[in-house]
């Protein structure tokens, strides 16, 4: 690096900031910012990094900068962004920013029928352009294909997913038939039972999803399969601040008619427990306050309530997931039956619970007020009421005399206690109720003989918050396997690429995170199974549980405690609540007080009785195949492991993969304001970093990372060299030019229809060529 050379140096914000090297010291760079002439920023040397020459030009494929590296790539992702282009390439990873407004033409039926057998490269850079190349692999190889769209919450990765389906059904399906309308159909379905409002998100999916399309032996479409991974139950009870609750409930509040309503004994969302705890505020933006004016004057407004959300149309949506359904060839039997315990999980919620003074051992009963809605979930979910009563205010316990078990004994609740046990019956329900449209989705898509598929997988990206729980500790390992996934796609991509340019290149090493891996899924040791066995003690206890996690893994690399971390939002979590693992994207902190309880999805036995003996029809169905209670277990709290049911789910998934051609999408939130051309830098790259896009640079910069067509060398050349020169094919006319200019050939390898440079070697060669033609 000289003085006087163009550099980007880090900025808090933007990320990086560019400037000029004033000085150069021992172990750091002074730089004087274009946008700050006479000041300096001191900048370490490895986080320094030159620029392009001509820094606001951008190009589509970013291995086609001269300089590839954290801070070029942000710039050609800014640049492209302003411009509207939101997607960009780099080694056949597709870069997409969510542009947070409908850009022109991008997705019409016109656009798909361009990128339709276009090879990756020969139009812009496209979602459906990975969409073909996945297509056209699957025909060419005959192997299955997938593609792994993933980033933050609100990034894009469901539209994407939604973009993808329709460009393949679009044009290998029956034009609308059956197949392709459920398929597409499926998505307002499980949205309206699987998304919600968050913060980062309007319409925030809280569950992962991998759709398979297949293809029969002509290569056209004939069926579906959608697997579901993790949904968001804690959302069911309670929800942060300014958050909703699954969008169906407030869709069935608002938008049921009246003979639906007094059969579920509806009411405005506000006067249910389940649904206020986020307390919705308005978020009123200019636009959504015309929406909201409209919204109060109108009937509407009445019946929803203060919870009423007016960037989302309840009344409107209700009608459209109501209708899928019967698109999807759900019964009307099974509809009635999916509303009715919706309803129910409502009403559950409002039984609220009191000290029962009257009682010698304690416990509680059911709050005089909340005796409707006793009722009315009772009649809901087709058990009777005093059975209801009894089996949330007390539990069955298997009574010990004198060392032997005997007969099962009720032991009355706390009023908190009877809160738990009333919410768990709630996520039960409405866990099993997701699990079954899911099945009634893949029912409704017909499925005729495949000969092989394409797979989509949109499940969030790695995740930290300022407080960590179960949820993000098993999305980040399931990130730490994409990860490993990733890096040997990439890797093996990039050799393939090599070979089948005749380039003779050295093999590529790279830092594998199976370590961090183990450390969450060993037998024995591991994190989940650690969890698995402190569950199954007589009386498990966090505590206890995360003292084991340390003292099993003493000195593991990626292992240490809260305390000992830097970061100061973690000085609040003491050493025996949680832990910190090194992710291969960062450190994240996790609180482990509820990892127990979250880890458990077994309601306690006299609940499972109750619901195993429901009148309701669907219920029963729900429930069936379940272990029931026996005398023996009766006394026992039943526990079944939500991390092993993940991690069974995920080794299927990873298995899949494994065995399909593999397409990267990596989606990039451009701002947490959710708006459009709004460019936050900072957070970008760490979304980068998050996303192992940095990671892909370094590994790429062992080999040849930028690399370009001879015919674009000989285009933005030509001019600067004699005629005679300029006559020769472009492949001969780069070969002559650099044995002319005497470069090194370390630095350079000529493929078949590309030159590949070595690091930073493409811009010394431009510079070389301008200064001295
Ligand atoms: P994620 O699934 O990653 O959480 P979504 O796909 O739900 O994010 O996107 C969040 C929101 O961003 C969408 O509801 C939509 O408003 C907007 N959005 C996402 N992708 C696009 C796109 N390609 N064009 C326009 N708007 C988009
Ligand atoms: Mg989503």
């Amino acid at each position: 690096m000289d003085g006087g050379k163009k550099v980007w140096v880090p900025h808090p914000t933007d990320g990086f900031k560019l400037g000029r090297i004033v000085d150069i010291g021992a172990d750091s760079i002074s730089v004087e910012p274009f946008d700050a002439p006479g000041t300096t920023i001191n900048s370490l040397y490895d986080r320094t990094f030159p620029a392009e020459e001509y820094d606001n030009k951008d190009v589509e494929d970013n291995c086609a900068l001269m300089y590839l590296n954290e801070a070029t790539l942000l710039n050609n992702i800014r640049i492209r962004y302003m411009k509207n282009q939101i997607y960009s390439l780099t080694a056949n990873i597709l870069i997409a920013i969510n542009p947070y407004f409908e850009i022109p033409d991008l997705y019409t039926s016109a656009t798909i029928k361009k990128y339709r057998g276009k090879s990756l490269g020969t139009l812009p850079p496209h979602v459906y352009a990975i969409a073909d190349k996945a297509f056209r692999d699957m025909k060419v190889t005959k192997a299955s294909q997938s593609i792994i769209v993933s980033g933050e919450s609100g990034a894009g990765k469901t539209e994407s997913t939604k973009y993808i389906l329709r460009y393949l059904t679009e044009n290998w399906g029956s034009n609308s038939g059956p197949i392709e309308q459920r398929i597409l159909e499926s998505n307002p379905l499980l949205e309206a039972f699987g998304n919600a409002k968050t913060v980062r998100n309007n319409n925030s999916s809280r569950f992962g999803k991998f759709v398979e399309i297949h293809f029969d032996n002509k290569n056209m479409v004939c069926g579906g399969f959608i697997s579901h991974y993790l949904l968001e139950k804690s959302r069911i009870c309670t929800q942060s601040k300014d958050e909703r609750n699954y969008h169906i409930f407030y869709r069935l509040c608002a938008g049921a008619p009246e003979e639906l309503r007094k059969k579920l004994k509806l009411a405005p969302p506000d006067q249910f427990q389940y649904l206020r705890k986020g307390n919705t505020q308005f978020f009123c933006s200019r636009q959504t306050e015309k929406a909201l004016n409209q919204n109060r004057k109108s009937q509407q407004y009445l019946k929803l309530g203060s919870l009423n959300d007016p960037v989302l149309d309840d009344v409107r949506d209700f009608r459209v997931c109501d209708e899928a359904m019967t698109k999807m060839g759900i019964s009307d039997a099974d509809k009635s039956g999916i509303f009715m315990l919706v309803a129910a999980v409502l009403h559950l919620g409002n039984i609220t619970f009191e000290e029962n003074t009257e009682d010698t051992k304690g416990g509680c009963k059911v709050l005089p007020s909340a005796e409707d809605s006793l009722s009315a979930s009772a009649g809901l979910l087709g058990v009777d009421r005093e059975e209801l009563r009894d089996s949330l205010v007390s539990r069955v316990m298997q009574a010990t005399r004198g060392g032997v078990k005997g007969t099962a004994i009720k032991v009355p609740l706390k009023p908190s206690e009877a809160a738990s046990a009333r919410d768990a019956l709630a996520k039960a329900v409405y866990g099993r109720m997701f699990d079954f449209i899911v099945e009634s989705v893949n029912k409704g898509i017909p499925f005729n003989a495949s000969t092989s598929f394409i797979g989509i997988l949109d499940i969030a990206g790695f995740e930290y918050f300022q407080v960590n729980s179960f949820e993000q500790f098993c999305i980040n390992y399931c990130n730490e396997k994409l990860q490993q996934f990733f890096n040997e796609r990439i890797l093996k991509e990039e050799q393939a690429l090599y070979e089948k340019e005749g380039l003779n290149v050295k093999r590529i090493e790279w830092v594998d995170n199976q370590d961090c891996i183990e450390l969450v899924e060993a037998k024995g040791n591991g994190i989940f199974s650690l969890l698995d066995e402190e569950s199954k003690l007589p009386t498990p206890k966090p505590e206890h549980f995360t003292s084991e996690v340390h003292g099993r893994n003493k000195n593991h690399f990626r292992l240490s405690h809260p305390r000992k971390s830097k970061l100061k939002t973690h000085r609040d979590v003491r050493d025996d609540e949680g832990f910190l693992i090194r992710h291969f994207a960062g450190a994240v902190c996790y609180h482990t007080v509820q990892f127990l309880e979250k880890n458990n999805d077994a309601l306690h036995a006299s609940l499972e009785f109750l619901i195993q003996d429901s009148k309701n029809p669907l219920l029963q169905r729900l429930f069936t195949g379940e272990k029931a209670p026996t005398a023996k277990t009766a006394g026992k709290l039943i526990f079944i492991s939500v991390g092993s049911k993940f991690r069974k789910q995920l080794d299927v998934l990873m298995e899949k993969l494994a065995a399909t051609g593999t397409n990267f999408i990596r989606c990039i939130k451009p701002n947490l304001k959710m708006v459009d051309h709004l460019f936050e830098g900072a957070n970008i790259l760490s979304q980068l970093q998050c996303a192992g896009m940095v990671s892909v640079l370094e590994l790429m910069q062992q080999g040849y990372p930028s690399r370009t067509q001879f015919s674009e060398l000989y285009n933005m050349y030509k001019r600067y060299l004699p005629p005679e020169l300029s006559r020769l094919d472009p492949r001969l006319f780069c070969k002559s030019l650099f044995k002319a200019l005497g470069l090194d050939d370390k630095d350079f390898k000529f493929g078949m229809t590309k030159v590949f440079f070595r690091p930073g070697k493409f811009a010394e060669f431009d510079q070389i060529l301008k200064s001295d033609p």
